[in-house]
């Protein structure tokens, strides 16, 4: 019975929906699995048929049929419903997992949004740094070349970010001229020394906006993970560290280990537990 009824529930994994061939192997199963069902079933309704006498043709010709018959309607039908029915599983898979990836992604630089750099925050706990880096003087360069040339050095600068950090961590757009990198591995050392790095290729970059050549630098504030700390104060310190570097005449990196010890303190007081980052 209970083998019956696992024949019957035929377990399909999501992955049988991943190409054309795994649901045509979906449909070829349900369509022959209708086939048996519709043989059985015929095997047991019509000899009972038969015996109370509404049967008028002779038992073996209908059982016949009705076997040949099942191949067509049973099987062919149920196929084709699973066939249909797989590629529209498939289109819904496809359309979720490009949505998935919409929302984690920021439309004007291609790096990831907000919510994903969120949910990386959320997911650091240590051997790792947080850096936030801010263009300088960014709106000096709306003013002056546009909002369109503006946002044509914010793709250049989430390039470059792209290209210094590649595997070793996450870049992520926050907003306006603003990044985000959560740096993984290493030593602190490392990590902080690719952020220089990228700090450096940005200034040595010549870019492209508006039709004239142009130079930006960033400033950057970094601050560490430590395990059991809440994420919004790593934010808060490196968010802090970065004013200190905008401070300082901007173009350049600050840690939160040069920051004066009572700042450091405050962004890991109780009172700090309050601080909320996010927002646009
Ligand atoms: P600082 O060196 O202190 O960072 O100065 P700043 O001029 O870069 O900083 P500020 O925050 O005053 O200017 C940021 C500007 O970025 C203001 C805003 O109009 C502009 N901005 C925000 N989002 C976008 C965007 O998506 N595209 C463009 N082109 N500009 C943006
Ligand atoms: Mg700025
Ligand atoms: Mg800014």
């Amino acid at each position: 019975m209970a083998f019956g009824r696992i024949w019957m529930a035929l377990k399909v994994e999501p992955r049988a929906f991943d190409s054309p061939a795994a649901i045509w192997r979906v449909a070829l199963k349900v369509g022959f699995r209708a086939v048996i069902l519709g043989c059985l079933s015929a095997l047991v309704i019509l000899p009972a048929l038969y015996w109370v006498g509404l049967l008028q043709s002779p038992l073996v010709e209908v059982v016949t049929l009705t076997v040949v018959l099942s191949w067509l309607f049973a099987g062919v039908m149920s196929g084709a419903c699973a066939l249909s029915m797989g590629e529209m599983i498939r289109d819904l898979a496809q359309s979720r997992a490009e949505f998935e990836r919409l929302s984690r992604t920021d439309t004007l630089s291609g790096l990831a949004n907000r919510r994903a750099f969120n949910e990386a925050l959320a997911e650091a706990y240590e051997d790792a740094s947080l850096a936030i880096l801010d263009v300088d003087r960014f709106k000096a360069i709306n003013d002056r070349f546009g909002h369109q040339a503006g946002d044509e050095v914010i793709r250049d600068v989430a390039g470059i970010l792209r290209g210094v950090v590649g595997d070793r961590g996450l870049v992520a757009r926050l907003g306006g001229e603003e990044f985000g990198l959560i740096l993984t591995g290493g030593g602190l050392a490392q990590r902080l020394a690719l952020v220089e790095r990228a700090r450096n290729m940005v200034s040595a970059q010549n870019l492209r906006a508006a039709g004239v050549g142009l130079t930006v630098t960033v400033s950057a504030g970094v601050a560490e993970f430590y395990p059991g700390q809440r994420s919004e104060l790593v934010y808060a310190r490196a968010d802090r560290a970065l004013y200190q570097a905008k401070d300082e005449g901007r173009n350049r990196v600050v840690h939160e280990q040069s920051l004066p010890l009572s700042e450091r303190d405050l962004a890991r007081s109780p009172q700090g537990d309050d601080l909320v980052f996010g927002g646009m």
